[in-house]
């Protein structure tokens, strides 16, 4: 997902406004999922691994509005599953438009040529396309080949009809610095901003050999900074954040900075992490445990560096140190010398797992539903039956 946070000016109004007003925890972006299908099946994706009947469920495009009426932040990422799979996604993002949402529809662009007429062009709305690499890297990654040529085909379409594209690519162990950064030269030339996020380990990903832990993850974006010294790659990212990777900062996640909603509720504690749900943001606000969270808290949180739990620490930091903001933009991220210290992981919780449990809770809620819209069809057909005996 592309998020230019320091980008959009009303962006910034909005957290300054959120400063001014005292919030202690207000979000920046909302992760809406409104379904969790894909056309693909990548090795290190956490988000496909359910049964048929939650992969067939959808939210609403009125579920999906209220959402983001109820959370407040002023920009929506749309990632899934596979956003435009679902049938009602044109109206879903004409909708978040028409409330002047940002809009971020993350897609691995396997439809996006096809669909492209379901949107408008708009300074609201941005595609930001799933590309972990050059074209055998990305193939690899997605566990599918040609998709790369289909990916960039289809930037070039939507970039031709007016569209904002950004790419966004996940990064996960074996990853040479040297591919990366030829990688980042390629979205230059395609006149592309990108956001770049270590893979989160997520529990239910196929593939767990690959995920990068945090000493990886530092040396690993020094490593592509260094190489990138002098040129203009267009990040979507604020520079305190990749700095932060680089590990020039010590920071501490903010899992509310990007809530997530998706056919499940309110997703506890962020986007990356199912550990509960609740029905109203304002519940998953004020009953979430948020100081359980975060790395040196929770063993599931040991390796994040994902940028949805730290951009919005990035942006925090932004606006409490303007100078140390503008030293990174005019000095570029720093890759030699001390790294900022490690976080202490000894006195981490160990990891709970509630998955199949919030699964079968569904599949039950799903089965009543069935057997009540099952019913009613039958007391319908009934009634039919005997108005016209
Ligand atoms: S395209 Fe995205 S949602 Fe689909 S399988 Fe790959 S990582 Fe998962
Ligand atoms: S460290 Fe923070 S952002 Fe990352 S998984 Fe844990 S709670 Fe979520």
């Amino acid at each position: 997902m592309a998020i230019p946070f320091f980008k959009e000016l009303k962006i910034g109004g909005y957290l300054i406004k959120q400063k001014m007003l005292g919030r202690k925890r207000y979000p920046l972006v909302l992760m809406l999922e409104p379904l969790f299908r894909c056309n693909l099946a990548c090795a290190g994706c956490g988000k496909i691994d359910y049964p048929d009947a939650i992969l067939n469920r959808r939210m609403t495009a009125q579920e999906c509005w209220d959402a983001a009426e109820e959370c407040g932040a002023p920009m929506v990422a749309i990632p899934g599953g596979e956003p435009l799979i679902h049938k009602e996604i044109g109206e879903i993002v004409r909708g978040l438009v028409a409330r002047k949402k940002f809009v971020s529809l993350c897609t691995n662009a396997m439809l996006l040529e096809k669909k492209l007429d379901l949107f408008e062009p708009s300074p609201y709305l941005f595609f930001s396309v799933h590309l972990d690499g050059l074209k055998e890297h990305h193939d690899e990654s997605v566990c599918q080949d040609g998709v790369f040529d289909r990916a960039v085909s289809a930037i070039k379409a939507a970039k031709a009809r007016g569209f904002t594209v950004n790419v966004n690519a996940t990064i996960f162990d074996n990853y040479p610095a040297e591919e990366i950064a030829k990688f980042l030269d390629f979205t230059t030339e395609l006149g592309v901003g990108v956001s770049m996020s270590p893979g989160y380990a997520y529990e239910r990903a196929p593939d767990q050999e690959h995920f990068l832990n945090r000493t990886k993850t530092k040396k690993l974006f020094r490593d592509v900074f260094a190489l990138g010294k002098g040129k203009k790659w267009n990040f979507m990212h604020s520079g305190l954040f990749l700095d932060f990777l680089a590990g020039n900062q010590e920071y501490h996640c903010t899992p509310w900075g990007m809530p997530a909603r998706n056919i499940f509720g309110w997703q506890k504690p962020c986007y990356l992490l199912g550990e509960g749900y609740t029905k109203t943001f304002k519940e998953l606000m004020e009953t979430t445990d948020w100081d359980s969270y975060g790395t040196g808290k929770y063993e599931k949180c040991a390796n994040c560096m994902a940028h949805c739990g730290y951009e919005p620490t990035a942006a925090t930091a932004a606006l409490n140190n303007p100078l140390k903001t503008m030293w990174v933009a005019l000095r570029g991220v720093r890759t030699t010398g001390p790294m900022a210290p490690e976080i202490d992981l000894t006195k981490q919780r160990p990891a709970q797992y509630i998955f199949a449990q919030q699964v079968e809770k569904t599949l039950t809620e799903i089965r009543k539903d069935e057997a009540a819209a099952a019913a009613a069809k039958q007391a319908a057909k009934e009634q039919k039956a005997s108005t016209a005996a």
